[in-house]
Formats: structure tokens, C-alpha cells, sequence
């Protein structure tokens, strides 16, 4: 539904406040209209049981609640669940709910498709439409917490923007919908189990560890090699290596968090020795370790996972060089829910 009003909750807390403070009203009423649009995520005016009629009215008048809705849930086999998302102007984002033994994660999406063009990658076969608002960002964290508790029968414990899109790309709308998250005003989770994972914007880099984000830092790095990286991620030839590098290095001098590299190794194109050799030596730039993912095919072929004797020489070149190594095996593959496959399919 197309409306001129005005999303309620693109306003600050002191900003509700006086708007308050200006209909002749008390500025707590401020405080309680918060309330009910951030902790109790309330859907519609009408959920504010504790305002009054007449200021529910008032409130209806003058502004929208452009809540998200979750248009379809898919549930995999190994318990994935994935929501595809309608935005307020008819758009769709996707978002994951993946279940361990002792965690719940949500992966969510930062834009609408993705402003990047990694080969790899379906989300890039969309272009960009627009950046995510925070409160969107925020409503999908919700929705999966509510599955959680529903479903896993526990609240949501990490979060990781591995979704659509580029979080650095619209850094400041993540940021505000981290601070909403980790606020007590919101969902009072800590920082620290919450993932931003980067193709690497060096200048964003910097900018994070200037502002002194507590979260964590992933980079999808899936080669140390300029020319095989740019063949793979075209806009490396725009944000070399070197220039990565350096803003990692500032990243920990300032944070001192240890940054994560996702690594796919694909057959015939990163599966050498001299990848790995390339790998270690970049490792050393920063305090660092190596998450080696699992590919998920997104249908035409021209990439396919190196067999395991390449994987385990990775395994056994980092280990020899004291680089902490995981494997992470996919989640969701069936739904296409798994890393790289969101596209708005359904
Ligand atoms: N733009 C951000 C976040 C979204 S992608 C980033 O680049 O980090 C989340 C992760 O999935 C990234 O590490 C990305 O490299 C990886 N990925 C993308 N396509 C994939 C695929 N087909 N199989 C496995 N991982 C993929």
C-alpha cells in the first residue's frame, strides 16, 4: 500500500518525544510508543493496548508502521528454515534460521539484491534494487527469534548478515539496526554474536574500527591471489589485496578482534599449492583464522568444489603454519537456503 506518511519508526526515541511534547501530550508517552514499536515489535497502532484510543487515532493519522512480512517459510530437512520477506513497497529479501545443537543463528539480508558481482554468487544475478532500512534489518532478526522460540523452543542466540547484499554498502542503516538490536531497548543481545561478513570495502573497514564496533568481522577473501580474486569477485580490481590488507591491519590495531576469512575451494581455480601459500602469507597480516565453506552450486557449472585431497591440503598447509582452520559444511541446501543461493526464487 502506497501512503505520504511518515514510517514512525524512522524516528529516534527523543524524537517521538517531542512530537509528543508538541500534540499538547506528556513526552513519557514517547517512551511507551517506543516501547511498542522496539521491545514488543507491535504491528499496528492498534496493538498499543496501554495508549489511549484517541492517541492510537492520532498516531494512525499521521504515520505508518512499514512492518516486514514473512510471505512463506520453507523448512529444510536438517531443520533450516527460510523466510522470504515482503517489504512495505512490495519487494522481497530472504532470511535464514539455522539451528545447531547449541545455537540458533539468523542470517539476514542488508540490501535488496546485491551492488557486487561475485561470479559465485545468485544474489548477484540480481541487481540492486535498494538499500535495507534498519527497522527491516531489525524486523527480520525479530521474525527469526519468534521462530526460534517457537520451533527450537529457545530465543535466537547469534546473528550473522551473510543474507543478501553487502552490509558495508549501507553501512549506516547496519549499524543503526545493530544498535537497535543490541540495545535493551530492543533485543539486548551482545555484540559479540553478531557476524558482519564483508567481500571487503577497505575504506568501510576503517570506518568500523574509527566508530569501534563491538561485533565481528568476516571477510570472504576466497583468494590471496589479485588476479585469481579479480576473476572470481570483479570489483577486487577496485579494492586490490593491498589495499585490503592495510585496512584489516588498522581494523585489528583498533579492535583487536580477530578477523575471519571464508574460503571456497573451487576445482581449477584456487585448489594449487600456490593458493594455499598465498593464503598463509596474508593470514599473517592480521591476527586471523580460516572458515574453508562449502559450495553451493547455483546452476550453471562453471564452478565446482575441489575434491577433498585439495581440501585437505589446505587443512594441512594452515595447521603446519599455526592458522586456526574450520570447515563448514552447508545448511538448507535443499531450500536453497545455503550461502550464495539466495535469489528470490520462490
Ligand atoms: N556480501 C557479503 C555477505 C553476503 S555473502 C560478503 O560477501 O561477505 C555470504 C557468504 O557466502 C560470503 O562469504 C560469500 O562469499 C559466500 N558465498 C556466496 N556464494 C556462495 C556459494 N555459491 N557457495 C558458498 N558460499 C557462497
Amino acid at each position: 500500500m502506497k501512503t505520504d506518511k511518515k514510517d514512525i519508526r524512522a524516528l529516534t526515541k527523543d524524537q517521538l518525544r517531542t512530537f509528543f511534547v508538541e500534540q499538547g501530550d506528556k513526552a513519557f508517552r514517547g517512551n511507551q510508543v517506543y516501547e511498542w514499536l522496539w521491545q514488543k515489535s507491535a504491528h499496528s497502532f492498534e496493538d498499543m493496548t496501554n495508549i489511549s484510543l484517541k492517541t492510537r487515532q492520532m498516531l494512525q493519522d499521521n504515520f505508518v508502521i512499514n512492518h516486514i512480512r514473512v510471505d512463506q517459510m520453507q523448512r529444510s530437512s536438517d531443520g533450516t528454515i527460510k523466510n522470504a520477506v515482503r517489504l512495505h513497497d512490495d519487494l522481497v529479501v530472504e532470511s535464514v534460521l539455522i539451528p545447531t545443537d547449541t545455537r540458533t543463528t539468523a542470517c539476514v539480508s542488508s540490501q535488496v539484491g546485491c551492488s557486487l558481482d561475485c561470479k559465485f554468487c545468485a544474489t548477484a544475478r540480481l541487481k540492486r534494487m535498494r538499500n535495507l532500512n534498519p527497522d527491516e534489518i531489525y524486523d527480520q532478526v525479530v521474525a527469526i527469534d519468534n521462530e526460534s522460540r517457537l520451533y527450537y523452543d529457545r530465543p535466537l542466540s547469534n546473528i550473522v548478515f551473510m543474507g543478501m547484499g553487502e552490509p558495508l554498502m549501507n553501512y549506516k542503516n547496519v549499524l543503526k539496526a545493530i544498535d537497535k538490536i543490541t540495545s535493551d531497548e530492543g533485543l539486548g543481545m551482545s555484540p559479540k554474536r553478531i557476524v558482519v561478513s564483508t567481500s571487503g570495502v577497505p575504506k568501510m573497514i576503517k570506518k568500523m574500527a574509527d566508530d569501534g564496533v563491538k561485533f565481528k568481522l568476516a571477510v570472504s577473501l576466497h583468494s590471496a591471489i589479485d588476479e585469481v580474486r579479480t576473476s572470481i569477485m570483479p570489483f577486487n580490481a577496485t579494492f586490490p589485496l593491498t589495499d585490503l590488507r592495510e585496512a584489516l591491519q588498522y581494523w585489528y590495531s583498533k579492535t583487536k578482534n580477530r578477523i575471519t576469512y571464508e574460503y571456497v575451494v573451487w576445482d581449477g581455480i584456487n585448489d594449487k599449492r600456490k593458493d594455499v601459500d598465498a593464503l598463509v602469507e596474508f593470514c599473517k597480516f592480521a591476527p586471523s583464522k580460516v572458515n574453508l565453506i562449502e559450495y553451493n552450486p547455483i546452476d550453471d557449472g562453471m564452478f565446482q568444489q575441489a575434491n577433498s585431497k585439495a581440501l585437505d591440503m589446505y587443512v594441512s598447509v594452515l595447521e603446519a603454519n599455526n592458522i586456526t582452520v574450520t570447515v563448514r559444511r552447508s545448511r538448507g541446501k535443499d531450500i536453497d537456503a545455503a550461502c550464495g543461493q539466495l535469489a528470490n526464487k520462490s
